[in-house]
């Protein structure tokens, strides 16, 4: 199985082929690769609704079930460096974002 066509998007920081699915465990969006491949710890599968769906390949649940595959999430192999304004997420509050240090 792969992602349908309209599934397929391209990383805005890379350019490399990716796809938008929502996490079975909490509904939120991840990007994925668009290519599947066997060494993803992610399993991915087109719902009835036409949605993607995602969810993490454990130890407790390690097989793939008809109708997914197998991928990786595109944070562990997207090539640009990270972004350094905070598009989209937010800083978390009550985190200083640099370590105090003494004035000289
Ligand atoms: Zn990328």
């Amino acid at each position: 199985m792969k992602p349908a066509s309209h599934h397929l998007t391209r990383c805005r920081r890379c350019g490399a082929s990716i796809c938008w699915a929502l996490t079975s465990a909490n509904g939120r969006r991840q990007p994925v690769d668009a290519e599947p491949t066997e060494a993803g710890n992610l399993a991915v599968m087109q719902a009835a609704d036409g949605a993607l769906y995602v969810r993490a390949v454990t130890a407790a649940r390690p097989e793939i079930r008809p109708g997914e595959w197998r991928a990786m999430p595109h944070h562990a192999t997207c090539k640009a460096p990270p972004p350094r304004r905070s598009g989209g997420q937010r800083a978390r509050s009550g985190v200083r974002p640099v370590p105090w240090q003494a004035r000289p």
